[in-house]
């Protein structure tokens, strides 16, 4: 069922936010744990089961909140185990999450946790070329509620605990910041789900003001760059939002965060052949990898249907990923895990609401 619109979600409100809620109510402050532990550790379904509150606050609860996690409008699951989900959201749009098992080689590391991938808009206004999450435009950004109900349930689904998560799904995160900072907030908190901030990494097209602003949130979170190209020319004919932050604004903005969270960032480098993966182009990346002591994490493109880029050959991927070891980067070529589902940003989606518009066109009015 999907929850009344006119109900905020319980998953987006933060501690200081219960506190506030409490205190308005007459309520004593010790209150807003115990609805955070009720929400965010034991999960209740309903608030008539958080049987410390009394009954008439229970009743306030229920009128004005909703307990509710999404609806599962899809699960597939691929050979290698990755899983992804598409959840419907109260006003019937759909988002992407995926699941991404222990020990699969994903962002670089063989991981030894479950790693899940969240969306944080329905849809994104960056428009990069080769993307499947632009083409159908950008419709809204997603609450702090929406983001975090994503990993309760796809915890709920599968019955695993997420240990490591990326924003890697659709949208721009930094376009979303304020809910985007909210729901990390809730992510990493001990009484929220207790994700550890350094497994917690924030995935953006560049945007620079955001990145020096996201870089002033104290947590160890771990930012990487979709950087895709090393050249302004590479990039902007790529990805449109290189014209409104050009490389040198945005490593501006990379020094500031390497600065402020004194870690590594890790470049996102999604090899297409005959784009970017020029092996003169890969000798400009080792060099801007090398001034800002970031990582490369190569990923050979997932071919979109409808959108004419395709992988390069693996000869030719190798040959990137050694022009960059050879200059002493710490680079990975992730052989992508999923690629059989269409894991990549927005895939799913549009292959779903394809299907729809079909049946749509097809049924009488
Ligand atoms: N907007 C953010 C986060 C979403 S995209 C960003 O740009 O980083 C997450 C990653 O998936 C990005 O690195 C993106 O470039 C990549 N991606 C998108 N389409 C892809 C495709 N077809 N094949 C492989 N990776 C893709």
């Amino acid at each position: 069922m999907n929850k009344k619109p006119d109900k905020q979600s319980a998953h987006g409100f933060s501690l200081e936010d219960w506190e506030n809620w409490m205190q308005d109510c007459g309520q004593p402050k010790f209150r807003a744990k115990q609805i955070t532990d009720w929400v965010f550790q034991k999960r209740v379904k309903s608030f008539a089961d958080m049987t410390n509150l009394g009954a008439g606050l229970r009743e306030k609860l229920e009128a004005e909140f909703s307990l509710e996690t999404l609806d599962c409008s899809r699960i597939q699951g691929s050979a290698d185990t990755t899983q992804k989900f598409l959840f419907r959201l109260h006003d019937g749009r759909l988002v992407e999450t995926v699941m991404i098992p222990a020990n699969q080689n994903f962002a670089g590391s063989r991981s030894p946790r479950i790693t899940l991938c969240v969306s944080s808009q329905v849809g994104c206004a960056y428009d990069c070329k080769f993307c499947a999450s632009g083409l159908a435009g950008f419709t809204r950004n997603l609450s702090a509620g929406e983001i975090v109900s994503q990993v309760i349930s796809a915890e709920q689904e599968t019955g695993k605990k997420v240990q490591n998560l990326v924003f890697m799904g659709m949208g721009e995160p930094l376009a979303n910041l304020t809910n985007l900072t909210k729901a990390i907030e809730i992510l990493n908190a001990d009484w929220g789900l207790n994700i550890g901030a350094r497994h917690i990494t924030v995935s953006t097209s560049g945007l620079a003001p955001q990145i020096e602003k996201l870089a002033q949130v104290p947590l160890q979170i771990r930012l990487a760059l979709s950087l895709h190209g090393a050249s302004d020319e590479v990039r902007e004919r790529i990805m449109p939002v290189n014209k409104k932050y050009p490389i040198s604004r945005l490593f501006e903005a990379l020094e500031k965060w390497r600065d402020v969270k004194k870690q590594k960032i890790t470049f996102e480098y999604i090899l297409i052949e005959e784009v970017n993966d020029d092996l003169t182009e890969a000798k400009l990346l080792a060099s801007r990898a090398k001034q800002l002591h970031a990582k490369v994490n190569l990923i050979p493109y997932n071919t979109v249907e409808g959108l004419p880029w395709k992988r390069p050959s693996v000869e030719q991927q190798d040959a990137f990923l050694g022009v960059l070891k050879s200059r002493g980067v710490p680079a990975t070529l992730r052989r992508e895990k999923g690629h059989d589902i269409e894991a990549a940003c927005g895939q799913l989606r549009l292959q779903e609401e394809e299907k729809l518009q079909e049946v749509a066109a097809n049924s009488p009015s």
